[in-house]
């Protein structure tokens, strides 16, 4: 298969735009033309990964850390880095992250946390501002529906979990073509005025360039009246983080046990401020960002990872805070992309490494 295919089916679900300014989600070593009979999934794509691509005869690993962040101006094998594109590129193993990106989707790396958790019905729980625009296009009546398809297609009118909505009112359209004009109703000269109708959708900002090709192609004249309007919306599937509740409140001493046995890991975590847990906060990764709005939608906890010293006091008696480790947090980010995959192409050969790429050793 090409690569290409899996990295569109990928880009779906997570659309790359929605990745961190600081963030190198996407293909890093290869081109969408690569052909490969499966792919290796791995948090980290370090030189032991690649080995076991080699192995394995897979073309193509996927990670969700990205091996590349900054620029490299080397390649003669002295870092870890370089080793790792010099050997991917002489074995043609084609290398992709989907990292923040998929951090930022609602069913991305923190909805697999709260499902091993056992929490349902999460959300988001900083949801991405700036993220949606408003797509006006105005249409004579019997384009409507060909204009509403196409504008969905393209991926508008998406609102949280309901898909094509949109709005429309009717009114006058008016206008006259002069010399040079091909105008599909109307004649050169004459003022003409057409029954249309207004429609409105809601459009993510990554699908904003998609839409207006889709509706301009849709449109039956030659000229789209159309506007795009800033909107203060927040984008409540797109965001950071997830909150969510316990099915059953539980005491904090079994919910410890229970988070200890979930992530397989030590916990480190400030003193509790609730007996018994029922809304959980949580950030695959570095989450320590998040705590002002856990603490703003009154989470008992919050599981993340990466937590200096300092930082556990930002707790202040009004949430517990519970580093879960960094590796530990995300490691079944591996197992949601393969049932992904697996899902999307049911004969493909979907791999998981063995190897074990967390750094920190535990004593
Ligand atoms: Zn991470």
């Amino acid at each position: 298969m090409r690569i290409g295919e899996i990295i569109h089916a990928l880009e779906e679900w997570a659309p790359p735009e929605l990745q961190e300014t600081y963030d190198n989600s996407g293909l890093i070593v290869g081109t969408p033309d690569w052909e490969t009979s499966g792919v290796l999934i791995a948090l980290d794509c370090l030189e032991s990964v690649v080995n076991e691509a080699i192995e394995k005869k897979i073309q193509f690993i996927i990670t969700h850390h990205p091996i590349v962040f900054s620029g490299l101006k080397r390649f003669n094998g002295r870092t870890y880095i370089e080793r790792v594109i010099m050997k991917a590129i002489k074995h043609n193993i084609a290398i992709y992250a989907i990292h923040t990106n998929l951090d930022n989707v609602l069913w991305g790396v923190n909805a697999k946390m709260m499902s091993m958790l056992g929490v349902s019905n999460h959300k988001v729980l900083r949801p991405m501002a700036d993220a949606l625009h408003k797509f006006q296009v105005y249409v004579p009546v019997a384009a409507r529906d060909v204009m509403a398809e196409a504008v969905f297609k393209a991926g508008g009118g998406k609102v949280s979990a309901y898909e094509e909505c949109s709005f429309t009112t009717r009114g006058k359209g008016t206008f006259k073509p002069t010399e040079g004009t091909n105008p599909v109703v109307g004649a050169i000269g004459l003022r003409e005025e057409v029954n249309e109708v207004k429609m409105e959708f809601m459009v993510p900002n990554f699908a904003k360039s998609a839409v207006e090709y889709a509706a301009r192609i849709a449109h039956p004249y030659e000229e789209m009246a159309y506007e795009w309007i800033n909107i203060a919306n927040k984008a409540t599937d797109y965001g950071a983080g997830a909150l969510g509740e316990l099915k059953e409140e539980m005491a904090f001493e079994s919910f410890l046990k229970h988070v200890k046995s979930t992530f397989d890991t030590t916990i480190r975590y400030t003193k509790p401020v609730t007996n018994n847990v029922r809304t959980v906060a949580v950030c695959g990764g570095s989450g320590s960002f998040l705590l002002g709005a856990a603490k703003a939608a009154k989470a008992d906890v919050f599981i993340t990872a990466d937590y200096k010293y300092h930082q556990f006091f930002d707790a202040d008696d009004a949430i517990t805070i519970l580093d879960v480790g960094h590796f530990e947090s995300e490691q079944f980010t591996i197992g949601l992309i393969a049932e992904f995959i697996e899902k999307k192409f049911p004969k493909f050969a979907v791999l998981t490494t063995e190897v074990n790429t967390n750094p920190i050793q535990y004593y």
